[in-house]
């Protein structure tokens, strides 16, 4: 399928409207399969991305990262599916500690330009083309439509809570701008309910933060219990603040936060298992 014509959507300018466009699919490398893509969905990085707002993006640019597809290589058939990176050097001491997500020759899947000089393109398209290693195998049972989300902003959640809790210990981590679909457990506090707040303070391990949007996070950081860990997941456009003195004081945490992005794809992998 390489150097085939592929349709798809994309945005030509800041105001975020995507309209139809044809492009030529990247000439495969050794290690790469080509993707046919039924599925994928949008979310908020899309949106930022498409508007140019958190990095310089190349137009035209078709958005989209989760996807769902048959792979035409190797197997042809098998359901699989692809996050936010579809490359990395696979050289460096992050390829090689299971971090690929943060090396510095990391592919984004859209917007960016790609080693041979082509710029990537997401699945609001035919097709396309990803290294093997970002490729994940889905089971057949589960749904596509189910499963969609689980690639972006599944593994958001569930790596950092994976890595600070490596063990079959019980946690209690709050997530904070939760949509229904990732939500882990059942219980929601309405941060608008002074009452509700306070009967919650100190009892979270962690909190992942994952609203794309400039908000305060003191009230939050009073959830934390002693040792917590407020974790951004999700990056917004504007500088965050927060006061130190809680989380110094009250907290006892010397290193109050964390950020991370997506997931290894091993441990993608293993959300699927
Ligand atoms: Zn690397
Ligand atoms: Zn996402």
């Amino acid at each position: 399928m390489e150097g085939r014509e592929v349709i798809g959507r994309a945005a030509t300018d800041v105001s975020g409207h995507l309209s139809p466009y044809s492009f030529t699919l990247r000439k495969t490398g050794p290690e790469d399969v080509v993707l046919k893509v039924l599925y994928c969905g949008v979310d908020h990085t899309d949106l930022h991305q498409m508007r140019s707002e958190i990095m310089l993006i190349n137009y035209p640019m078709v958005p989209g990262s989760w996807k769902w597809a048959y792979k035409n290589k190797f197997k042809l058939g098998d359901k699989v599916g692809v996050g936010r990176i579809i490359s990395s050097c696979g050289a460096c001491l992050l390829c090689n500690s299971n971090s690929e997500q943060y090396c510095s020759e990391r592919v984004l899947t859209t917007g960016v330009v790609h080693k041979d000089g082509t710029p990537t393109h997401g699945d609001f398209a035919s097709a396309m083309v990803v290294h093997h290693k970002f490729v994940v195998k889905i089971p057949e049972k589960l749904a596509l439509e189910q499963a969609a989300p689980l690639l972006c902003a599944g593994v958001t959640a569930y790596s950092p809570l994976k890595e600070f809790n490596n063990s079959d210990k019980a946690i209690k981590a709050g997530i904070f701008g939760a949509r229904r679909s990732w939500t882990f457990g059942d219980y929601f506090l309405v941060s608008s309910n002074a009452a509700e707040m306070e009967g919650a303070a100190a009892s979270l391990d962690y909190i992942l933060d994952t609203v794309p949007a400039v908000h305060a996070l003191d009230p939050y950081v009073s959830l934390l219990n002693v040792g917590g860990k407020l974790i951004l997941v999700r990056v917004v456009t504007k500088p965050l603040h927060f006061n130190t003195e809680d989380l110094v004081l009250s907290r006892g945490v010397n290193e109050p936060s964390r950020a991370r992005i997506l997931s290894n794809s091993t441990r993608t992998q293993k959300l699927f298992m």
